[in-house]
């Protein structure tokens, strides 16, 4: 029987037809979005006489290393050049209005381009709405974030809410996801952490980071107080407290919300083997009303190859609660004076609730330009100097950030796999200069109090629209993978469909995917056109708009000072030593712990000699062989268990007070005809009350 021409076949290749036609349809309708942009690769001497070609300080990500001679690619709405001078080109469709409004400068590969965006706009809509960007509705899963804000704003903003087991294209988490949930991440999906954003958001990895940027750039990288890490830096914090007469402050260095955190001016009480943050303390802070603050300014990243950063320009600044004074021996336990944390003053009496803008314990940030521009401080220029700070934080960073994508998300090609609001703390001293203090990957969104709400609530609805996840068709993307698993399936053995990627990245175990560097400009200069036309109350900081700004950060990035920053340095090494220290006392004291078991199983004669001797003489034995032996050094005992060593002696001591049991013992051996010499010696009044027949179990 001839397939071909039965009932079956031909219906099957109807359908065929039909779905065919469908994908057609559903493509032509994403058409809709109309962006359409160009990236012009910046002369030399065109807008600013900078040399961006010839500049040795380049930002190479062998990832976006495309040759530009390649033929364009026709792609629905997006038009992407990279050629010589080239200028945003206007929308071939006539009827549509165009509007060229976003001019700003980006880094990709070797070269520093301006980006020009055109968007089209359908009659009076100037925004791209997000429901004409895919068909379905986008899902949010919220289930592992214990705010309930960011499920109400969500469903608002078109969302649906699904659990973690669905598709959903945007997962909010709390917390740092695992490696796993990275590793199964479909191309159409997106979370709100970057892998490697750890690297800022400890303390104690913040401040290597910065400290080794401090190193390579010392003029540029004074945007944090002197710090060191305790044990490592203990000489060189030692050091400098003898030349500084200076207070400093101590934090665990991996803490949070004011806890553990003290003021010293004497580095000598610290334990030489504590674990902590030891930084110098601002004492001079910017004061308004008498009080001490910080700002927690709000960061939204939103892809970290190109790096693209947007602040947000509502914040909060959180005061402490008790008036300032410079530090003094009598003041430094005042932690209501000196902190600034929410959760540390809300506990003061003093704390002020307020829903006025120009009072209360926890203020917008607006407010706080106001009170600068009454007071005649240049706001502007004091923002500049917050986002220079920002920018730097996130740049000490970049080179883990960029390689954990990567590695990450290897075949993330549409839209970025992360974005990240971060919680910046800011300190501002009495001159005005910023200095960062904490990076929080997972700020509060409590909204207890009005002023919260009023921040908060918009910074999430802001955030859910700026972010890419619209711009990536689920089912589209889902079709194309499924095409891709059947043609390497189909493939004969030996046969790769993969493409090798530039990067080199290692990806951790998802399969490559082959995906045309062209389409993966077109939906970069999408996601860029996306955002910068969705920005709310964010402004862009990172690519800045000055091209004289991009090319002072792009020294930042430069390969060649990398190698130098991750370089071993002084401090790193110390700590190296130290743990090499500690794992060879823990494997000599097991040696040990060995050789003593082995030694007594063995020579049983040996251990008769030994029983047979009193066990005072065997223990002043055993101390002297320990302290002939060459390399015998004291085990480590921590302030804090030698203070619990201590209580747990006190107690013992009172119980055995309390219920006589040295008075009980020792009547029983007298009674039984069994005390020795030594015993009526050592406790003669004993003995006195027994001769005189007192019973001394009982009280005397
Ligand atoms: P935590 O994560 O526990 O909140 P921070 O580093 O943010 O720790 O410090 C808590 C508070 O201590 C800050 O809000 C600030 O008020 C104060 N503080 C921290 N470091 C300094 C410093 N170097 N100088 C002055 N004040 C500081």
């Amino acid at each position: 029987m001839n397939l071909k021409n039965s009932k079956f076949y031909k219906r099957i290749q109807e359908l065929r037809r039909f779905s065919k036609e469908k994908i057609r349809k559903d493509r032509d309708q994403r058409t809709s979005v109309r962006l359409d942009m160009a990236l012009s690769e910046q002369r030399p001497g065109h807008d600013s006489d900078l040399e961006w070609s010839s500049s040795p300080r380049r930002h190479i990500s062998p990832r976006r290393r495309i040759k530009k001679t390649k033929t364009k690619k026709k792609s629905a709405g997006t038009r992407l050049t990279a050629g010589k001078d080239t200028v945003c080109s206007s929308p071939a469709d006539g009827e549509l209005q165009a509007d060229d409004g976003i001019q700003s400068y980006i880094q990709l590969n070797d070269k520093c381009y301006r980006l020009s965006c055109t968007r089209q706009l359908a009659g009076k809509d100037s925004r791209v709405d997000a429901s004409s960007t895919s068909e379905a509705k986008s899902a949010i899963c919220v289930s592992n974030s214990r705010y309930a804000m960011i499920g109400k704003i969500s469903k608002t903003l078109g969302y649906k809410l699904v659990k973690e087991t669905k598709l959903w294209n945007i997962l909010w988490s709390d917390s740092f996801p695992g490696v796993e949930l990275f590793k199964n991440m479909k191309r159409f999906q997106q979370i709100n952490h970057f892998p490697g954003m750890i690297e800022i958001c400890r303390k104690d990895l913040l401040s290597r980071n910065l400290n080794r940027m401090f190193k390579v750039y010392p003029h540029d990288y004074k945007i944090f107080p002197k710090t060191w890490m305790l044990p490592a830096d203990y000489g060189d914090a030692m050091n400098y407290a003898l030349t500084h007469k200076r207070t400093f402050i101590l934090k665990p260095d991996s803490g949070a919300q004011g806890r553990g955190i003290w003021l010293t001016n004497d580095l000598k009480t610290i334990g030489a083997n504590e674990r902590l943050i030891c930084q110098t303390y601002v004492h001079r802070p910017l004061l308004i009303d008498g009080y001490k603050f910080d700002l927690r300014v709000y960061t939204l990243i939103t892809s970290v190859d190109p790096l693209r950063i947007f602040v947000y320009n509502e914040g909060l600044a959180r005061f402490a609660t008790n008036k300032y004074v410079e530090p003094t021996p009598g003041n430094t336990t005042d932690l209501y004076m000196h902190l600034t944390n929410y959760s540390v003053n809300k506990r003061n009496s003093h704390y002020e609730l307020c829903d006025n803008d120009d009072c209360g314990s926890k203020r917008k940030l607006s407010a706080i330009n106001n009170w600068m521009s009454r007071h005649n401080y240049d706001v502007k220029e004091f923002w500049t100097n917050v986002d220079d700070v920002i920018i730097k934080t996130v740049l000490s960073a970049w080179p883990v950030l960029k390689h954990n994508y990567h590695a990450c998300f290897p075949g993330h090609d549409k839209i970025q796999a992360c974005f990240e609001i971060l919680g910046f703390d800011i300190l501002v001293d009495w001159k005005l200069k910023p200095y960062i203090l904490e990076v929080n990957h997972s700020p509060s969104f409590h909204t207890n109090e009005q002023v919260d709400r009023e921040v908060k609530r918009p910074l999430i609805r802001d955030t859910l629209s700026l972010v890419s996840a619209v711009l990536a068709d689920k089912r589209q993307i889902m079709r194309e993978d499924r095409k891709r698993v059947k043609q390497r399936l189909l493939k004969t053995k030996g046969e790769s469909l993969q493409r090798p990627r530039a990067n080199g990245g290692s990806s951790i175990g998802k399969p490559k995917i082959d995906v045309q560097p062209e389409d993966e400009l077109d939906s970069l200069a999408q996601q860029i056109a996306w955002e910068d036309s969705h920005m709310g109350n964010f402004r862009r900081i990172m690519p800045p708009v000055d091209a004289t700004k991009a090319e002072y950060y792009s020294q930042f990035y430069g390969q060649t000072n990398q190698v130098s920053i991750f370089a071993e340095t002084a401090a790193s090494k110390k700590r190296e030593d130290l743990a090499r220290k500690m794992r060879l006392q823990i494997e000599e004291k097991k040696a040990k712990q060995e050789l003593m078991l082995n030694g007594r199983n063995k020579t049983d004669k040996r251990k008769r000699q030994v029983v047979l001797l009193p066990r005072a003489v065997r223990e002043k034995n055993r101390v002297q062989l320990y302290r002939l032996q060459e390399h015998w050094v004291p085990g480590f005992i921590s302030d804090a268990e030698e203070r619990l060593r201590h209580t747990w002696l006190q107690m013992r001591s009172e119980a055995i007070r309390s219920l006589r049991i040295t008075e009980s013992v020792y009547a029983t051996l007298y009674e039984a005809g069994n005390l020795s010499n030594t015993d009526m010696t050592v406790y003669p009044h004993l003995y006195q009350h027994l001769q005189n027949g007192f019973d001394i179990k009982q009280h005397i």
